[in-house]
């Protein structure tokens, strides 16, 4: 049988799914190329920025994990474009021919320009360098503010703003006003001085998510101090003020937008079709429409659900889009037909800060509190534990 080459751009989760799903097979040889040496456990960062674990638990070493693997090689590198009538994909540096193309680079913070000033003053968290930054700066604030102190309290405000009470804005308003409570209960700090406040233009948090989900993390951010401000429009922000739609002006130390996402910027040299954010068009193949060798999934692709409404982009639709294209691309060198993907939620599960969650599981059962929390970690440890095992392998290698 002819060997073929299947290039994947991007190793976040869907990509490696599409790794792992692809690289037990005979005669297929794998390329993955990233422009980070590492995989971004992006749903971890509260733990990161709430200081409870370092950045090596966001991170799993691609160029051992794919050592680990006979048939897959390591390119870190930014793909600038592709050249589908060549079948080749273009770095600064190289060239590389594919067979088939997996497109999985994800997706950034998208900072609307009708929000003045936000993209200058608030941060993302989609990176691990950005996430680093703002717990560093963070942490040093909380320092100066500690030693001005001194004998007297500050009465200054020492706000932290979330903007969009979407998953990853509740989960980081909730972890870090955990660990402002931790801080000031451990260290006895006689002033207290940091509040969070959540902002979000909707008329509920999770806005469109289950109520059960909505109301158990309300109670949850109200119990640790959060101040949910939903229903409220940021209109700008200036260096150290957000101005509300209201009028309300609220000052800051810190600002982290989660307001929503665009695809990645390599969408903006494909030349494919897109919707208004850059999510690539794709047919029920997860194929690039006209192109039976190249797909898209995860953050990336504009992936519709049965009542042809854009599916919400998560580690798991990049997970199991990332499967369904593996068996499509095998039944497809088999001769085969490929199947059209449908997508079956397998529930949800939201850390809302210290030992505590809520979710939904498989089968609608409800869970919140310490239970939630544990759930919420084996899923995670579920998910990494076989990678950072395979890049134990490969590190050996
Ligand atoms: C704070 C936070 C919490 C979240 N919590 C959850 C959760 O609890 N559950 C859930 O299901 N989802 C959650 N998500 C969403 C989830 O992280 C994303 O949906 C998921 O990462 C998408 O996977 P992906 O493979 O499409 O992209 P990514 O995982 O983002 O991977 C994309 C990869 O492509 C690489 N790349 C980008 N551009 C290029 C280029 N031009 N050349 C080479 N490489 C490139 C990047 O370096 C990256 O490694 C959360 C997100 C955030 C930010």
């Amino acid at each position: 049988m002819k060997s073929t080459h299947i290039v994947i751009i991007g190793g976040g989760y869907g990509g490696l799914r599409a790794l792992e799903s692809l690289a037990k097979h005979a005669h297929i040889s794998i390329t993955l190329i990233d422009k980070n040496p590492y995989h971004n456990l992006q749903t971890e960062v509260y733990d990161f920025i709430a200081n409870k674990v370092e950045f090596s638990h966001i991170m799993i070493d691609l160029p051992s994990l794919c050592k680990s693997f006979a048939s897959v090689q390591f390119i870190c590198e930014e793909v600038v474009s592709i050249d589908p009538s060549r079948h080749h994909v273009l770095t600064p540096t190289h060239t590389i021919t594919y067979d088939q193309l997996i497109l999985s680079t994800g997706s950034r913070t998208y900072f609307p320009d009708f929000i003045k000033g936000l993209r200058e003053h608030a941060h993302g968290v989609k990176s691990i360098p950005v996430a680093l930054d703002f717990k560093q700066q963070f942490e040093r604030a909380l320092l100066e503010r500690i030693e001005a102190q001194s004998s007297i309290c500050n009465t200054e405000p020492f706000n932290i703003v979330i903007g969009g009470a979407g998953l990853s804005g509740v989960e980081i308003a909730a972890e870090m006003a955990a660990y402002a409570n931790r801080f000031y209960q451990n260290g006895n700090f006689g002033c207290r001085g940091i509040d969070v406040y959540l902002i979000d233009a909707y008329e509920s948090i999770l806005y469109g998510m289950d109520p059960f989900l909505i109301q158990s993390a309300h109670e949850r951010l109200v119990k640790l101090g959060v101040h949910v401000w939903h229903n409220n429009r940021i209109s700008e922000v200036r260096e150290k003020e957000i101005l509300l739609d209201s009028g309300k002006i609220l000052s800051y130390e810190f600002m982290i937008f989660t307001g929503g996402i665009a695809a990645s910027t390599l969408t903006e040299h494909l030349g494919f079709p897109t919707n208004p954010k850059g999510h690539l068009e794709v047919n029920e193949h997860l194929n690039i429409p006209g192109y039976e060798d190249i797909y898209a999934i995860g953050d990336i692709a504009h992936t519709l659900n049965e009542e042809g409404k854009m599916l919400p982009p998560t580690a798991q639709l990049a997970e199991r889009g990332a499967e369904h294209v593996a068996r499509n691309i095998i039944s497809s060198l088999n001769g085969k037909t490929k199947k059209p993907f449908h997508f079956k939620n397998q529930g949800v599960m939201i850390a809302l800060g210290g030992e505590y969650g809520a979710g939904i599981l498989p089968g609608g059962i409800k869970v919140k509190g310490y239970l939630a929390y544990l759930v919420k970690k084996a899923i995670s440890l579920y998910y990494t534990a076989p990678l950072r095992r395979r890049s134990a392998i490969g590190k050996r290698r």
